[in-house]
């Protein structure tokens, strides 16, 4: 119902433009035929002025709102934006994680080719207790 007010306050005010100058337009027909031409003509005029005058007073407050609303709307945009680099913070988390799993992937692959012995640098089978090459223990 009170979606898009500034739309609702523009069209309020539009009718109510037309309202008042219809009203004192009669109103001035009624007064000119049955007293004074200029007074009747005066009051049509006033009535055109006052009613376009009120109406643009809240013609000018539903564009206000009108902007206030896109204004509002644009800056929640913005804040729902500015949350995702927060909401991504976790994803850079299982990123680094992941990048943790990888490494102990590797290593668990480099258990599975072998070991290293660590005199002579040379690769043995994970099976072998001591090293192929010089002996050395494990
Ligand atoms: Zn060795």
């Amino acid at each position: 119902m009170f979606d898009n007010i500034g739309e609702k306050i523009k069209l309020v005010a539009k009718v109510n433009c037309a309202i008042i100058a219809v009203a004192c337009v009669i109103c001035g027909f009624g007064v000119m035929f049955n007293s004074s031409f200029l007074l009747g003509l005066l009051i049509m005029a006033a009535g055109v002025l006052v009613g376009w005058a009120g109406s643009l007073v809240l013609y000018g407050f539903g564009e206000l709102v009108d902007s206030t609303t896109v204004l509002r709307q644009a800056a929640e945009k913005q804040q729902a934006q500015s949350a995702a680099p927060v909401a991504s913070t976790p994803h850079a988390a299982a990123e680094s994680k992941g990048y943790s799993l990888s490494s102990m992937a590797a290593q668990r692959q480099s258990t599975v080719n072998g070991w290293v012995c660590k005199k002579c640098n040379k690769r043995n089978n994970t099976t072998a207790m001591f090293c192929s090459d010089c002996g050395t223990s494990r």
